[in-house]
């Protein structure tokens, strides 16, 4: 783990070292967008400029008001349903994937589909499409309200259950016990999905499990970070939207660890009274949540006197997915348009 001064950050706007308190900062790196939102909202950017306003988008194109206001403001139409796209127009699926069910009522709806779903939530789905064909009765591990369970469980509905707890594991009831495997949502708490998976060792001894952890590399980044920092720390304030599944798993990575965290969607939601007798800030964000919220977080943390701000990187982070090919397609195919970088 290294701390570096953000001072050389001036661009941001945040940087200022003032040692004469003890209030201070430590924002955490890797923090904020991942690979997969990064190229969803690259998708939904590149598809108004390359085909105009309006684009439509079915849910969010990532939990994040900030980010789905700023888009729709460019001519975005976000929608909760197909049903709501006219016919034959344009449509993007948000970085949560959906279910064959949407994709098949598209066909239907004769529309023309980019698809945003971030390439580890595909990883998933596909094995959820392995093992079912296999013979497999499904255990998805996962927030049953979350667009991301809604589409992967989609895959293989008839043989899926979702769990949450390790409550539900007990209660779990399939027709074979030897041939019983195990998905995860991508955005869990690693403590509290190795817990689940335990208990569901215990239960199913044969259980499959995927080659490699559904829980993305983004997800587990941002909480050892913030597992490296909270101890540090007399607070922790997570920049996420409340319905961020990996914003919320920030906040009890913390309270678990002793060190209270407050989910805020921007400066505005800081209680002054959270700041009462508190020296170290800590600062982290969601997957989904922009820099500049933090920025605006760090801005109004200095207003308060805590003049000491340090970028505590607890480790480095360059993941990047291409684009979808019906984009880069589209690119190649507009007039004078063949740069799209993949
Ligand atoms: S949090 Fe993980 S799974 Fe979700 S979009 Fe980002 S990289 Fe993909």
């Amino acid at each position: 783990m290294t701390a570096t001064s953000i001072d050389t950050l001036t661009p941001t706007g945040l940087a200022t070292n003032d040692s004469s308190n003890d209030k201070r900062v430590l924002l955490l790196k890797p923090r904020g967008f991942c690979a997969g939102v990064v190229r969803a909202i690259d998708i939904v950017k590149i598809a108004l400029e390359t085909f105009g306003a309006p684009i439509y988008v079915r849910k969010e194109i990532v939990h994040n008001r900030f980010v789905v206001n700023e888009l729709a403001e460019k001519g975005a139409i976000f929608v909760d349903d197909i049903d709501q796209v006219p016919e034959g127009m344009r449509v993007i699926y948000s970085a949560h994937g959906v279910s064959p069910a949407v994709r098949e009522h598209s066909k239907e709806r004769k529309l023309k589909v980019i698809d945003a779903t971030c390439p580890l939530v595909t990883k998933v789905h596909v094995e959820a499409i392995k093992f079912a064909k296999q013979g497999y009765s499904l255990v998805l591990v996962g927030h049953r309200d979350h667009d991301e369970i809604e589409g992967t469980m989609g895959e293989a509905p008839d043989v899926t259950q979702v769990v949450s707890n390790v409550e539900e594991v007990q209660a779990l009831q399939v027709p074979d016990p030897n041939r019983v495997a195990y998905l995860t949502q991508t955005t869990l708490s690693l403590d509290e999905a190795r817990d689940i998976i335990q208990a569901l060792k215990e239960k199913f001894p044969n259980i499959a499990g995927p080659h490699s952890q559904d829980i993305c590399y983004a997800t587990e980044n941002r909480q050892t970070a913030v597992k490296n920092v909270a101890h540090n720390a007399d607070l922790v304030l997570v920049v996420g939207s409340q319905n961020s599944s990996n914003s919320n798993r920030l906040v009890e990575v913390s309270k678990n660890l002793g060190t209270n965290g407050y989910l805020i969607e921007n400066s505005t939601a800081i209680d002054p009274a959270w700041l009462e007798g508190i020296s170290t800030v800590a600062v982290t964000a969601g997957a989904s949540a922009p820099e500049v919220l933090v920025e605006d977080v760090v801005a109004y943390l200095k207003e308060r006197g805590y003049g000491s701000v340090e970028e505590v990187e607890v480790m480095p982070e360059n993941v990047r997915f291409g684009l979808p090919p019906e984009i880069v397609q589209a690119i190649q195919a507009a007039p004078g348009g063949t740069s799209a970088t993949v």
